[in-house]
């Protein structure tokens, strides 16, 4: 969740460190700290946003060539210089930034103040620095080592020790950790964005892995000492793939990005003349993926929209039985998996906690698992059997947005994979693949709408409440768009099947509200326009999503913007975007921060 970056070698480290905290920032951004070694260890902390650290840090002296930085998403205790990472013991020997929760903090706690250690945070990853402290001998990997084995939880862990200047010790249990090498200099990191400006050539550490950095090498053991080769991977990534290019946020960059991005998801995988996708990824013959009896796909948040809609796509095409769970669900209660099911696990990180736990779960009941993940390498992509990567490219904006188009588009080539094994013609397949080559233009056209979808925006910004209705295929978007809303501009929306809302939610319509209505062309049609009335006989405000040159939705709507038609199965990646475009506008014109909103943060790897 929070942003760890280390650095040992032959250059100053600290405008790096913080250079790299600023590319974590979208993954937790209440508080930051930076530790460099230059004679003791000299420690800066600030509240709020890395600029803060800045603020803080300006003039003062950071030289050296070893430290570590920190930017935190609070679990324990509030947001404060005080909490804010990194921790020390009592006489700033050590130095701690920690990424993830220590279950057993209090016992642990307890029985260290006990023997004297005095502690200043509310945090849980104060305890480590004490630890560490409590049972160092000489050799800091030795004692990290050690203790670990009396701590419960989750943790991505950079230690240094004042003894040992030019040396940080790492070690990860369920919080991604990546190390990186440089020439005389390494580096390690939550995530590779932070460190990408400075090498490309990576190794991942996996669960239990302990790494000792120093500027001459990386070793990798086991926490009992067993030592491990780890592989080097080169990333192609660029740098200014992670920067806004122009655009005021990430997420109005990641929103007219996806013409592109959908396009890099099915590059290479669609066979226009045999009406068939190509997913070698998923390593599985044709026999096999005839044999799927059924499919659970595991998710949260956004994903879980994208889940929802691969349920609806899969089941109507192939004739597979699809169930959508919510990953932090699936994995507490005791789901049935059968021979024949199959587990797809979708994260856009690839380190969402709840989804890795969920895929570990179902694998443990047999199911074979297969992942949907963005980020190459990362710990979903690695432990599941096989899976396919959905290539939108880096995703800083907190909010998802060309992520979730990238995960509809993978899951489109994948109903159609399937359902070619099953009942789909050859034409159909065809036709499909057709229309699916024309949707980044048709994006484009519904791109240029944003300055109409500005205006949608000034009429409604300060709204309390916003409905969002579907049906079908719309219904999942109505679910994306409400999410949308919710997260950057904080209105409280709600999505809702269309036909549903009279049993419930339209005891809530009033002249003063929103109720989004998207209904494109399909089969719901003539039903929608039964729930648009009902709301227009009740005063509430109209904003419609409509196939272009729709008239009687369009008559009764108060606003209106219209989508090219395409395909039922293919709309929602069109509907989905001037709900994208609407959240942002409206969340811009209340002056909130769009690409970092309150209390969330990107890849969410505690439970
Ligand atoms: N549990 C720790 C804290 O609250 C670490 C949080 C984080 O991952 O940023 O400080």
């Amino acid at each position: 969740m929070c942003g760890i970056v280390g650095i040992t070698g032959n250059k100053p480290v600290a405008d790096i460190l913080i250079n790299g905290l600023k590319r974590l920032e979208y993954r937790g951004y209440d508080s930051s700290g930076i530790a460099v070694s230059n004679g003791g260890l000299n420690i800066f902390k600030a509240k709020g946003k890395i600029s803060e650290l800045e603020n803080v840090t300006r003039g003062e002296n950071l030289e050296g060539l070893t430290g570590i930085a920190h930017t935190r998403w609070a679990t324990h205790g509030p947001p404060n210089v005080i909490n804010a990472h990194p921790h020390c013991d009592g006489n700033c020997d050590v130095v701690i930034v920690h990424n993830g929760i220590i279950e057993n903090f209090t016992a642990l706690k307890t029985r260290l103040a006990a023997s004297g250690h005095e502690f200043i945070s509310d945090t849980d990853s104060e305890v480590l620095a004490h630890l560490i402290s409590e049972y160092y001998e000489g050799c800091l990997e030795d004692t990290v080592r050690k203790i670990l084995h009396l701590v419960e939880g989750t943790y991505g862990l950079a230690v240094m020790h004042a003894d040992e200047p030019e040396k940080i010790v790492a070690a990860r249990l369920g919080s991604p950790l990546v190390v990186g090498l440089g020439e005389e200099c390494n580096y390690l990191a939550s995530d590779v964005a932070a460190i990408l400006g400075e090498t490309k050539r990576v190794l991942y550490l996996k669960d239990g892995d302990v790494a000792v950095l120093t500027p001459d090498g990386v070793d990798v053991t086991s926490i009992d000492n067993v030592p491990l080769s780890r592989e080097i991977n080169e990333i192609n990534w660029d740098l200014d793939q992670i920067q806004k290019g122009g655009y005021p946020h990430f997420m109005l960059k990641e929103i007219f990005e996806q013409p592109k991005t959908i396009r890099d998801s099915f590059r290479g995988r669609i066979l226009p003349e045999l009406g068939d996708m190509k997913l070698d990824g998923l390593e599985m013959s044709d026999t096999e993926l005839r044999e799927i009896k059924r499919i659970v796909i595991l998710a949260c948040g956004t994903s879980w929209h994208a889940a929802l809609l691969g349920e609806y796509l899969i089941e109507e095409h192939a004739g597979i039985p699809v169930e959508v769970e919510y990953a932090s669900e699936f994995r507490y209660r005791s789901p049935v998996i059968e021979p024949g099911t199959v587990c797809f696990v979708i994260s856009q990180s690839g380190e969402t906690l709840d989804t890795l736990e969920a895929m570990r779960e179902a694998r443990r009941r047999g199911a074979k698992v297969l992942g949907l993940t963005n980020v190459v390498g990362s710990t979903i992509a690695r432990e599941s059997d096989a899976g396919i990567y959905i290539h939108a490219g880096p995703e800083i904006g907190v909010a998802s947005t060309k992520a979730f188009t990238s995960q509809v588009t993978i899951l489109l080539l994948l109903t159609v994979l399937l359902a070619r094994r099953r009942n789909m013609s050859l034409v159909r397949g065809q036709r499909i693949i057709k229309e699916l080559e024309l949707i980044p233009e048709k994006i484009n056209k519904i791109l240029e709408q944003s300055d109409k979808i500005l205006e949608i925006a000034k009429v409604y910004k300060d709204v309390a409440n916003f409905l969002y209705l579907g049906r079908g295929y719309n219904f999942p978007i109505a679910l994306e768009g409400a999410l949308k809303l919710k997260e950057i501009s904080y209105i409280h929306a709600e999505g809702y099947p269309a036909a549903e809302m009279k049993h419930g939610p339209i005891a809530l319509i009033d002249p003063d509200m929103p109720v989004l209505v998207i209904s494109t062309s399909d089969g719901s049609y003539q039903k929608i326009k039964g729930n648009v009335q009902e709301v227009k006989a009740r005063e509430g405000k109209i904003i419609s999503i409509v196939s272009e040159g729709e008239k009687e939705i369009s008559e009764m709507s108060d606003h209106v913007i219209e989508i090219p038609e395409s395909l039922n199965m293919l709309t929602p990646l069109l509907a989905v975007i001037p709900l994208q475009l609407l959240s942002y506008h409206i969340a811009l014109l209340r002056g909130e921060n769009v690409d970092q909103p309150r209390n969330l943060a990107k890849s969410v790897t505690v439970e």
